[in-house]
């Protein structure tokens, strides 16, 4: 019923059109007549293509919810942080450099990453849910408890505003990785990987770690404020520099699992476009031609594949973490699996 009389509506409108715009403009010469007395419901281009107008609606209405969630998202965040700061923790990875870089940060595929030299996970929840927060735990991320064997006590959980169902019928909810040490300096605890994920956020600001593992360590104060622009020039530009580990040859299991994570993660930031100095996995994002094979499981390829730029053979990404991980369980290095390269991270 509906629909019919929107059609028909619709069509008389059509029909009407050109003479109520140009009696609506000879008059709004002399008298003030509001425009919004005929809509203009239909937007005209060259192939006279209709609006539907429940569309239209809908898409009004899906816009606002989507500012709205954004919104409610920016505010959530915003208190989150306020909170960590005041309670003298220190906020850092991924968020603060999306922060710098004026990205928007993506809560369905990043969390935030928090320390805390004092509070443990368990306290800061009750503290969270005493300021309006509601908690929910449990998702797992095992980067932290490698670093070393004992330092850390992480807590993961996801937090939301108690009330944003009201608006939203939906849960908002941010990650959170939390991390408490008595005994460590500062994030990122000496193992530096990214100089992107250099930067730490405490009550005093946003400023390069002093416990990277690396040469920003030792940096004097101006060449500290130099490096720091050079890096935030570099990220916004999607480029960083990596750092490998080159002080710990040892083949034992934590240092096999930290391998594992940064050849994994290096991988990731090629794959999400990332320009990384210094990268020594010889491996390119290719565009696969139709029927090209993966040399290592001989199936073909669906959406990208990576590509070696030692023999240009092509590989599935699952396929060549799988391959990488599984050579440094036998050694420090990872080889190209065709023999012709090696490579560490
Ligand atoms: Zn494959
Ligand atoms: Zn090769």
């Amino acid at each position: 019923m509906n629909n019919v009389s929107h059609k028909q509506r619709k069509r008389r409108n059509k029909n009407k059109t050109p003479t109520t715009e140009s009696s609506t403009t000879e008059s709004s010469t002399n008298a003030k007549i509001p425009v919004s007395v005929n809509p203009p419901v239909e937007i005209e281009d060259s192939t006279t293509e209709v609006i539907d107008l429940e569309k239209f609606q809908e898409k009004i209405i899906e816009d606002f919810q989507w500012t709205l969630a954004r919104n409610m998202t920016n505010a959530l965040i915003d208190k989150f942080v306020e909170l960590c700061l005041t309670e003298n923790m220190i906020i850092f990875g991924g968020y603060v450099r999306d922060y710098l870089a004026k990205r928007i940060f993506n809560h369905n595929v990043s969390d935030i990453d928090v320390f805390s030299y004092d509070i443990s996970g368990a306290i800061f929840i009750k503290l969270l849910e005493k300021n309006g927060f509601y908690v929910n735990e449990g998702h797992s991320d095992e980067s932290y408890e490698i670093l070393n064997e004992k330092p850390f006590d992480v807590t993961k959980f996801s937090v939301g505003l108690m009330n944003d169902e009201l608006f939203l019928g939906r849960k908002i909810a941010i990650r959170v990785d939390f991390v408490m040490s008595k005994t460590w300096g500062q994030p990122p605890f000496k193992s530096l990987d990214f100089e992107s994920n250099a930067w730490i956020w405490d009550r005093h600001g946003i400023r390069l770690s002093q416990d990277t593992g690396t040469e920003l360590d030792t940096l004097s104060h101006r060449d500290i404020k130099d490096r720091e622009a050079q890096i935030i020039t570099d990220i916004r530009n999607r480029t960083t520099t990596y750092h490998p580990i080159h002080n710990d040859k040892s083949m034992d299991e934590i240092n096999i699992r930290r391998r594992k994570i940064r050849v994994e993660r290096l991988l990731k930031m090629m794959c999400r476009g990332w320009i990384i100095k210094n990268n020594p996995v010889p491996i390119e994002l290719f565009s696969y031609h139709k029927g090209d094979q993966c040399s290592i499981c001989q199936d073909i390829f669906h959406s990208y594949c990576l590509k070696s730029s030692c023999c240009e053979m092509k590989y599935h990404y699952s396929c060549y973490i799988d391959y990488a991980k599984s050579e440094l369980d036998e050694r420090i290095y990872i080889r190209c699996p065709q023999r012709c390269s090696d490579y560490c991270v």
